[in-house]
């Protein structure tokens, strides 16, 4: 039969219990320092992740141009989406509307005081470009707008 001998236990003497008390603390630092790496990492994961939501969201549900006659919508348009409309009115009135760079303006127009031309470029909600002569507003919308709307309402 085989006997069993049991290792004798190691000699505790001091100085192998500070250095091995030293080894766990390192590698309590270690562990210490591995999970403040994967929270940074965890943290740029789901800045990532809002990033890409906050982005996605502004590309679908951006700023948007709206274009009314006699509170009629005529046309909705993306702010983030550079083109030029036409929207003629009655036999030989028209007004040009462009959206260039995030902004609107009124280029070009039939009507005689030309205001919605002076009126140059904006991207603000609260700042509506009007043609009195040819009933036009061109309104900026936002999603969040309608969303406060819906609450307060
Ligand atoms: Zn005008």
């Amino acid at each position: 039969m085989p006997v069993r001998v049991r290792p004798p236990a190691p000699e505790r003497e001091p100085m192998t219990t500070s250095v091995l008390f030293l080894t766990l603390y390192d590698l309590v630092i270690l562990m210490k320092k591995q999970r403040f790496w994967i929270f940074i990492l965890v943290f740029l994961i789901a800045l990532a992740v809002v990033a890409q939501i906050f982005i996605a969201r502004n590309q679908t549900e951006g700023d948007k141009v709206c274009i009314y006659r006699d509170n009629t919508l005529l046309y909705c348009l993306p702010l983030n989406q550079d083109t030029t409309i036409t929207i003629p009115y009655g036999e030989d009135n028209f007004n040009t509307v462009e959206i260039k760079d995030g902004m609107v303006s009124v280029t070009d127009a039939s009507c005689p005081d030309h205001i919605c031309i002076h009126h140059g470029a904006t991207n603000e909600t609260a700042d509506p470009i009007i043609c009195l002569p040819n009933h036009l507003i061109i309104q900026v919308e936002r999603e969040e707008d309608s969303n406060l709307d819906g609450v307060s309402s």
